[in-house]
């Protein structure tokens, strides 16, 4: 599974850092663009709390950006 480690934020499976190619497919497969961007959002969130100094422009483009 393409899942996240909190809180590194590297993919269990292959250690980019997430969402990695393998993960944004399986959720892109897995739900309609809606539910996926909501999801994402709380995955930002989470991060955020994870990583606090992190660049919103990088994390936009990392969790939401490849969504729309
Ligand atoms: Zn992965």
């Amino acid at each position: 599974m393409h899942t996240p480690d909190r809180p590194s934020w590297r993919c269990h499976n292959c250690a980019d850092p997430w969402p990695c190619d393998r993960a944004r497919n399986d959720l892109t497969a897995k739900m309609d663009r809606a539910t996926l961007a909501s999801h994402m959002w709380a995955q930002l969130d989470d991060y955020a709390r994870d990583v606090p100094h992190g660049s919103p422009t990088e994390l936009f483009d990392r969790f939401i950006h490849w969504t729309h």
